[in-house]
């Protein structure tokens, strides 16, 4: 009998398989069928340190016990003011605003910079935009995304943004003119919304740190809030807790989810700097922040979260890291001679390589192709478009990531001609 599920960017009418995973430690995942999986992509960008996280699954279940969930409107519990404490001790802004998923952290940060705006009387409700990006699969968030066939169907939905074009190699001026020009613009930007240093669906795309500091500092001339969304560069992805730190930038917004709970439990935060809070404070009902979701601040997603940054404030996690970002180094190296490749790169925990493809309808099969050939030889990958690359947990070892390679060399070699 056919299962009643309807899976998320799945095309159910092609009939490829859907492997069931039953368990899941470390870096493997273990399927009904008893095959294991290398989890080549950290389960969609989410888990950090890796699979069942003792520490984290031990603070679920106590807190599971104790207090589920509750009304976080007006109310409050103890791993929460434990969490936004530490939030702001680490990431260097003064106010959390939870919710419970990457879109939504993201549509909070553009409400707040909306709110700011409307608060102090401007009118002001232009967003800017980096072309590539990917800030999720609601409305707002994929107004602020870059349009293709992912969201043509809802394009009459989606409202108007302006968009600056991506640092490529030698075009980071061609950026930064833009964003000044847009920025300078009579009636004036609310907001700028960017991925660090990486812009993931979008290809992984890495762009220097000096570009990221340059567009911050433009924003800041301008009073043109700056919103990062680091909801799949934080917790060390990128070799650093945050990537804005390596371009020693602090943003008015900030979104956080996927690592946050070290990938275990769904829960996200918005950050935002004392004006942004302020715009908001008032005596008047009028001024308060109009969102919330069912789920705001789940005690169980909270404990998790402060599990997480008990690991991080005890155990080297950006070592881990580090000797993960120096095998994939080594992996790319191998591959980068290859000669359907090239554009090899590698940012923390991330490495990524070009398939060269001769046109679009290739394109749309080298995917599928190499993502089923992995999965025979155990291995979960799930390349974008031609873009092949690995991001596991980081508790993945050099020889796991050595095999993955060569998985991925093996599946290239596969692909037909
Ligand atoms: C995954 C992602 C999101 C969306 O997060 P969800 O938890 O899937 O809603 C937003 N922004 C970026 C940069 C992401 O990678």
């Amino acid at each position: 009998m056919s299962s009643p599920v309807w899976h998320p960017f799945t095309q159910h009418g092609l009939g490829e398989p859907i492997p069931q995973v039953i368990s899941a430690a470390g870096a493997w995942l273990d399927c009904a069928d008893g095959r294991r999986l290398l989890d080549g992509i950290s389960s969609w960008w989410v888990t950090t340190h890796g699979h069942c996280e003792p520490r984290i699954a031990a603070a679920i279940a106590a807190q599971a016990g104790r207090l589920d969930q509750m009304i976080f409107a007006g109310y409050t519990h103890p791993q929460a003011e434990t969490l936004a404490r530490s939030l702001v001790d680490l990431m260097g802004l003064p106010h959390v605003f939870f919710s419970d998923s990457g879109s939504t952290a993201v549509e909070v940060a553009l409400k707040m910079a909306l709110g700011h705006w409307h608060n102090r009387g401007e009118r002001r409700h232009r967003l800017l935009v980096l072309a590539h990006s990917y800030h999720g699969d609601t409305i707002g968030t994929m107004s602020v995304g870059e349009r293709g066939v992912f969201n043509r169907a809802y394009e009459p939905l989606l409202f108007d943004v302006e968009t600056v074009p991506f640092p490529a190699e030698g075009a980071a001026q061609t950026t930064l003119d833009a964003l000044e020009a847009l920025c300078a613009a009579p009636e004036k930007p609310a907001a700028f919304i960017v991925e660090p240093l990486v812009l993931g669906a979008g290809g992984m795309l890495v762009y220097p740190a000096a570009v990221l500091r340059a567009m911050r500092e433009i924003c800041a001339q301008h009073d043109v809030l700056f919103i990062a969304d680091e909801v799949m560069t934080g917790w060390g992805r990128t070799g650093t807790l945050l990537a804005c730190e390596q371009a020693g930038v602090v943003p008015d917004l900030l979104c956080l989810a996927k690592g946050l709970t070290g990938g275990a439990v769904p829960l996200a935060a918005t950050m935002a700097s004392a004006a942004i809070f302020e715009s908001h404070r008032s005596d008047e009902r009028a001024r308060m922040f109009f969102h919330s979701s069912s789920f705001t601040a789940n005690p169980i997603c909270c404990a998790a979260a402060n599990a997480n940054i008990a690991i991080w404030r005890e155990e080297d996690v950006l070592g881990r890291v580090a000797a993960l970002g120096a095998a994939l180094d080594a992996g790319l190296a191998d591959l980068a001679v290859h000669p359907r490749l090239h554009g090899a790169r590698r940012i923390g925990g991330i490495g990524a390589i070009d398939l060269k493809v001769a046109d679009a309808g290739y394109l749309s099969d080298a995917a599928p192709h190499l993502r089923a050939h992995a999965l025979d030889a155990g291995l979960l990958l799930r390349p974008l478009g031609n873009t092949i690359y690995l991001m596991p947990p980081y508790c993945a070892s050099a020889s796991e990531i050595r095999n993955a390679f060569a998985t991925i060399g093996n599946a290239i070699d596969a692909l037909p001609r």
